[in-house]
This record gives C-alpha cells, sequence and structure tokens, in this order.
C-alpha cells in the first residue's frame, strides 16, 4: 500500500534527506504536498520529480516564481503562511515536520489536528508549545514520531509495556566543534566555524545550536514532552564520534542504546516505515574501524546554554518558549554577524531575567509569548558592539 505524504521544510536538510529516502522507493509513496520558505527552484524541481499535487512557497512575495516554474507541470503552486497550514492540514497519512523554528508552529499544529502520522524534526514548536502540542495529538489521536536522532534512537530503546521501569534517559552529544575549545578561544568564533559540525551536515541553525549546545538544551525539553519521564530523569553525556545516538536505563540496570553512522536518514527512514522498517543507503557501522568510543560530562561554564535549557524545563509554564524565542533571535543576530558568539547564551538569559510572563495555556498564548520574547532579544541585540 502506498503511504501518502506531504512534506513541510521540504528544501532544508532535512526535507532533502526525506525526499532521497522517498524517491529511492516510489512504489512505496505518493507526495501530496511539498512546502519551503522561499527556495523557488528547488521546491520545483522537487515537487515536479516526485509529481507533487501542491507546492507551497511561505514567502507571498515568491509566488509568481513558483508559477513559472511549475508551469505546464500539473503541480498546483500556492503561497503564504495559511497555505502552508492548508497543506498542512490535507489529511495524508504521513506529515514530515522539518520547519526551522517556531515558524513551524501552526504549521505542525495543522498537521496533528489532521490526524494520521506526523514524524517530528522541528524541535523548537515542541519546546515552545509542548504541553499544547501534546494535548493536540492525544486529542486526535495523531501519532507523533520523533525524527531528532537523539529521540528516535530512546523512541527505539523504550520498552513501551513497562513504562515505570524506566530510571534515566542519557540524550548523547558529539559537543560540536568547540568542544575542547577554551573559553577565551570562543569569543572570537567565527558563523563560519560554527556552521562547521564535525559529525552531521545539518541545516544553518541547528548548526549553530549544536555549537553552543542549546540544541541538547532544546533537546532535554523535547525529550520530556515525548517520553514519560521528569526533567531530574533525563542526563546529557558528550560522545563525540555520534555512533551511540541515545540511550535508556532500566531500573534493573539494563541499558539499551540505539547506534548507527551519522546519517539523518536513518531516523528518516524508521519513522517513514513505522512499524516496519525499510532499506537505506546509508554508510553501515563498523564498529572495528570506529575502534573505541568515548564519553564525557558537558561541560556547563563553556556551554551556558546548558544550565539556562535545564532551568527553563524545570521552571516550565512560559520559560521554554521565551528560551526558544530569545534563541531564535540571537542566532540570527550571529549569522547576520551583529552579535559575538558568546553573546548567544547572554542574549537568551537576559530575555529570561527581563520577561516572565503567566504560563499559556493556547496555541495563541504561546504564539503571543514567542512574539514578545523575540522583540526582547531585538531588543538586547541592538546593545551589542561588535
Ligand atoms: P534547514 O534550514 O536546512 O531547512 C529548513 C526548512 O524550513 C526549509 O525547507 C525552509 O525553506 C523552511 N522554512 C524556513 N523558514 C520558514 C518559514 N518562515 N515558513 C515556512 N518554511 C520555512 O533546517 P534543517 O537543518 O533541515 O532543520 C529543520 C528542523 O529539523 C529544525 O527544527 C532542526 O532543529 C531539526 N533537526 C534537523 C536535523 C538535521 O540534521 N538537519 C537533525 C535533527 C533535527
Ligand atoms: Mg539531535
Amino acid at each position: 500500500m502506498t503511504k501518502r505524504v506531504t512534506i513541510l521544510g521540504a528544501t532544508g536538510s532535512v526535507g532533502s534527506s526525506t525526499l532521497d529516502l522517498i524517491e529511492r522507493a516510489p512504489e512505496s509513496f505518493e507526495v501530496v504536498a511539498l512546502t519551503a520558505n522561499r527556495d523557488v527552484d528547488k521546491l520545483a524541481a522537487a515537487a515536479i520529480r516526485t509529481r507533487a499535487r501542491l507546492a507551497v512557497v511561505a514567502d507571498e512575495s515568491c509566488l509568481a516564481a513558483l508559477r513559472d516554474a511549475l508551469a505546464g507541470s500539473g503541480v498546483e503552486a500556492r503561497a503564504g503562511a495559511e497555505a502552508v497550514c492548508e497543506a498542512a492540514r490535507a489529511g495524508v497519512d504521513w506529515t514530515m515536520a522539518a520547519i526551522v523554528g517556531t515558524a513551524g508552529l501552526k504549521p505542525v499544529m495543522a498537521a496533528l489536528e489532521a490526524g494520521g502520522t506526523v514524524a517530528l524534526a522541528n524541535k523548537e514548536a515542541l519546546v515552545s508549545a509542548g504541553e499544547v502540542m501534546m494535548a493536540v495529538a492525544r486529542a486526535h489521536a495523531t501519532t507523533l514520531l520523533p525524527v531528532d536522532s537523539e529521540h528516535n534512537a530512546v523512541f527505539q530503546c523504550l520498552d513501551r509495556t513497562a513504562p515505570k521501569g524506566v530510571r534515566k534517559i542519557i540524550l548523547t552529544a558529539s559537543g560540536g566543534p568547540f568542544r575542547n575549545t577554551p573559553l577565551e578561544a570562543m569569543r572570537a568564533i567565527t558563523p563560519a566555524q560554527a556552521v562547521a559540525h564535525p559529525n552531521w551536515s545539518m541545516g544553518a541553525k541547528i548548526s549553530i545550536d549544536s555549537a553552543t549546545m542549546m540544541n541538547k538544551g532544546l533537546e532535554l525539553i523535547e525529550a520530556f514532552h515525548l517520553f514519560p519521564v521528569d526533567s531530574e530523569q533525563l542526563d546529557i553525556l558528550v560522545h563525540a564520534q555520534s555512533v551511540v545516538h541515545s540511550m535508556v536505563e532500566y531500573v534493573d540496570g539494563s541499558v539499551l542504546a540505539q547506534l548507527g553512522t551519522p546519517d539523518m536518514r536513518t531516523p528518516i527512514a524508521y519513522a517513514l516505515a513505522w512499524p516496519e522498517r525499510m532499506p537505506t543507503p546509508c554508510e553501515r557501522l563498523d564498529l572495528a574501524k570506529v575502534g573505541r568510543l568515548d564519553f564525557e560530562a558537558a561541560d556547563p561554564v563553556r556551554f551556558p546554554a546548558l544550565t539556562l535549557a535545564r532551568d527553563a524545563l524545570a521552571a516550565g509554564g512560559a520559560r521554554p518558549a521565551i528560551l526558544n524565542a530569545a534563541n531564535e533571535v540571537a542566532v540570527a543576530a550571529f549569522l547576520a554577524g551583529r552579535v559575538a558568539f558568546l553573546e548567544i547564551a547572554a542574549i537568551v538569559a537576559d530575555t529570561l531575567a527581563r520577561y516572565d510572563p503567566a504560563a499559556p495555556d493556547s496555541l495563541d498564548a504561546v504564539l503571543a509569548i514567542d512574539a514578545e520574547a523575540r522583540a526582547y532579544a531585538a531588543e538586547r541585540v541592538k546593545d551589542c558592539v561588535l
């Protein structure tokens, strides 16, 4: 039976890996809709190749170019944030949520309301609106499958017959490109140095998050919402080789881990085929070649984002949404050359210190907090001189 699929964020790193797998198994998948922000050429080419029904750009100024690129192909062209949500609402069997940032929040909520299976890469949505999102998934009996490699690993290792048997979830972290960089040298880090991840090839925003280790902080909050554990049961362990993708420790002392080469197509394929498995062209893990696996504790002094995220998770309420919004603003400012690397965590800390609204109880409340936190963070960015 073919699965009808939609990819939100089809032109990005995760979106492209998803398309790669789907195009290798055309008999198994029918592409309904593909969306992107403004990368018209890449979106149109993918829509034509996969014979998608619909292609959507979020940026309305790109509609004419998209129409031109799709002329004569039979693929419908649409534009605007609402059109992205409508594409997410199309009622397919499987939706990949791979938009970056809280820009993906409304579309992912639309997909969760439409039902079926939602494969979640867009961690920022869950960090900002975890309670609201999980409630909608439950209410609509939507299956939410984690694509983030750590959470996918945990999902694979969880013994669902004995949820009370879990003692700890251990998220592994590569430590990013500056795992061993002294604090002094971190002051002068450039965007080009920071986006160059040692193990994974990813979009710019998550690459910077890996470099500050905010990515692991966001992943703590993501794991809290996805799995039946308290925040104190979540641990982080630095593992530079990115071979062990995460672990679950049980009360009897058993520790289950999922291993593989660092290629996002493995967790994406798991979510695409679930509850079955499908083959991928990923390089096979050769442990004899890897030779040894190293683990070490994370350094909260050089990576203050870890403590900020842990505190936000422990406090709950609006704190995770503020953490995420301020981080998105700070990372964009760093990538634009407007703030220094070490300012990213400082901007997040100051935004959290200045803004403390009540806990959000709806999607609109989350979006209002997100917007307000961005305004505070943007003010703080203006104070930075490079
Ligand atoms: P990316 O920057 O490569 O791609 C982002 C996609 O979102 C693109 O298709 C872009 O057009 C679209 N987009 C951007 N802004 C948008 C907007 N305002 N409205 C609609 N669409 C918009 O990012 P990525 O690396 O593929 O990451 C996507 C998500 O997956 C992120 O949340 C990231 O944290 C998560 N993730 C990525 C990886 C990875 O290996 N890249 C691994 C784990 C999790
Ligand atoms: Mg991850």
